[in-house]
């Protein structure tokens, strides 16, 4: 990589023959550093390097107190500009005639629908990933923007890349100019084809590519698989998910990474919270790669018999699915393709589960495994050993947790409300565990330690501070005039007895360097009322009244 300095002020300093002087050059100045080297000398502490200035060879202080920066430049991008352009067979002359396609005539700027690749590209998703790994991973920060995506869009419409529809895996693409005219395309392997577009990418770089490629681009294969077992259940929700690829969300298909029932979550729980959907009442259905890692899920309310009152019938309901969570749209698709297969409601409207049974599993301490119930209503009521969903229902199932029920760590001491963990506020003061409203209702911030303190141990702690006013001079002009006034903060406890002194006779607490010990009395008095409370000052510095009441 490439080094050199910059000057970051006018006149930076240079030494020759170790004399040190200002040397006439201007802020922002670059100059090529000498070997890229960099070295230390024995006499001081300073980085130092080599630099030609008008012929004539310096060292300089690579420090920014010497006026010079050291950066590096990415230059593969700046020498191999428009190589690929070049290599493709035509004429910086050709080019020219296709600026209007991208520049406005009137100011010169490049078309702000230059980007948008649907419009100027065959194959949108491809020359927008290709584009974005080599903007985002190797430009010279240093190129102009627009010179990069205008070389970068020539390339692109010249070469005109697309997947291969023959060659699975392969990009086809004009080879040149003369196979463009000749619409002769040419299929080659991602790493080739990468090598030719952007000839200032390095070989690992490529590779580096060539590697995202394949795990975006490349068809994935799943198997789908289906069951009521709960260790099926745990498996789907358990295992080591597929890399994602952000398919597209509704309500009805959801990114699994987005899940917050997934991996390993639960292993500190005995059992796993989707267990309870093993009743026998349901079936997760869900995909494998050949490496076994999982590529989407869905649970499934199996079909059953509902007695329609109405009409004193039977009626057979079919499946009803959850919300299909998938890492790609390939996968969301392949299970909606085999619940639609097999009649199911993939809706997910409201009630679809209302009356199922999942397992009732005690945590042993008054709540239930069981996870955030992917249909709504989200609650459940407790029959023996069965969970039933139902609206209303005592338990509350939107809860990821893992356990349902009584779930919570702590009681607000004052309003009984349950909290969690992270819901809970502890008092200090009294050590009391409160819910948060019923903490602000009764604590209040110390403005000297910042420490929140039960309201009834704060203290209002008088200090003197000058404030400027109007006021009107004898010439009737309004000007400012400093006086002092009194003006209180709030103190808790502690720092009350480490910096305040209760004043007994005005019975107000003061900023303990603003009240003075009056040792006659045993009390303190605030310095500025000492004269006209009647304190009078004698040879020692103390103060007293009784030359008063003599
Ligand atoms: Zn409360
Ligand atoms: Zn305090």
């Amino acid at each position: 990589m490439e080094k050199f300095v910059v000057a970051i002020r006018e006149d930076p300093i240079v030494r020759i023959s170790s004399t040190e002087r200002f040397l006439p050059v201007k802020k922002g100045e670059k100059f090529s550093l000498i070997d890229e080297d960099v070295f230390f000398c024995d006499y001081n502490d300073y980085p130092q390097g080599r630099v030609y200035i008008n012929d004539t060879l310096y060292t300089i202080a690579l420090e920014p107190q010497h006026g010079w920066v050291v950066k590096e430049v990415k230059p593969e991008f700046i020498k191999h500009r428009c190589e690929a352009v070049s290599t493709f067979g035509i004429t910086q002359s050709m080019l020219d005639k296709h600026q209007d396609a991208y520049f406005n005539s009137e100011d010169n700027f490049l078309k702000s629908h230059i980007l948008n690749w649907n419009h100027h590209y065959r194959e949108p998703t491809l020359v927008e990933f290709l584009y974005e790994k080599v903007y985002h991973n190797w430009v010279d920060r240093d190129v102009s923007v627009d010179e990069f995506i205008l070389d970068t869009c020539y390339t692109l419409a010249l070469y005109m890349p697309r997947f291969s529809k023959r060659f699975k895996g392969k990009i086809t693409l004009y080879k040149n100019y003369l196979s463009m005219m000749e619409d002769k395309e040419t299929a080659m392997k991602v790493g080739r084809a990468l090598s030719i577009m952007f000839p200032y990418l390095t070989a690992s770089q490529i590779g580096e590519i060539v590697d995202e490629y394949k795990t975006k681009f490349a068809p994935r294969e799943f198997t789908l698989r289906t069951s009521t077992l709960a260790s099926d259940f745990v498996t789907a929700y358990r295992s080591t998910q597929c890399e994602y690829e952000d398919p597209r969300q509704s309500c009805s298909r959801k990114a699994m990474s987005s899940s917050c029932m997934r991996g390993n979550t639960f292993d500190h729980l005995d059992r796993h919270p989707v267990e309870f959907y093993a009743s026998g009442e349901f079936m997760i259905v869900w995909l494998t790669t050949k490496d076994g890692l999982i590529g989407g899920r869905c649970v499934v309310r199996l079909p059953y018999v509902k007695w329609i009152p109405r009409t004193f019938t039977y009626k057979v309901m079919p499946h009803v699915a959850a919300p299909v969570y998938g890492a790609c749209d390939t996968s969301i698709n392949m299970i909606e393709e085999y619940l639609d297969s097999i009649g199911a409601d993939r809706s997910c409207e409201y009630n679809g589960w209302v009356g199922a049974r999942l397992l009732n599993l005690s945590d042993g301490d008054g709540g239930h495994f069981g996870a955030y119930l992917d249909l709504e209503p989200r609650s459940v009521d407790a029959y023996q050993k069965y969970l039933v969903i139902s609206e209303g229902g005592e338990i509350d199932a939107s809860y990821y947790g893992g356990i349902l029920g009584n779930t919570f760590d702590y009681h607000c001491e004052n309003c009984g409300e349950g909290l969690h963990d992270d819901e809970a506020h502890y008092s200090e003061d009294n050590d009391q565990t409160y819910c948060e409203h019923c903490f602000n209702d009764i604590h209040s911030c110390c403005d000297n330690c910042n420490h929140q303190s039960l309201t009834e141990n704060i203290q209002s702690v008088h200090y003197r501070v000058a404030r400027g006013t109007f006021v009107t001079d004898a010439d009737g002009n309004r000007i400012t005039k400093r006086v002092m006034v009194t003006d209180r903060y709030d103190y808790c406890e502690v720092c009350c007895d480490e910096e305040a002194v209760h004043c007994n006779l005005t019975e107000e607490w003061w900023c303990d360097d603003e009240a003075k010990y009056i040792a006659d009395e045993d009390l303190y008095h605030p310095v500025h009322r000492l004269e006209e409370d009647g304190f009078k000052e004698d040879e020692e510095g103390e103060y007293s009244r009784h030359g008063e009441e003599e």
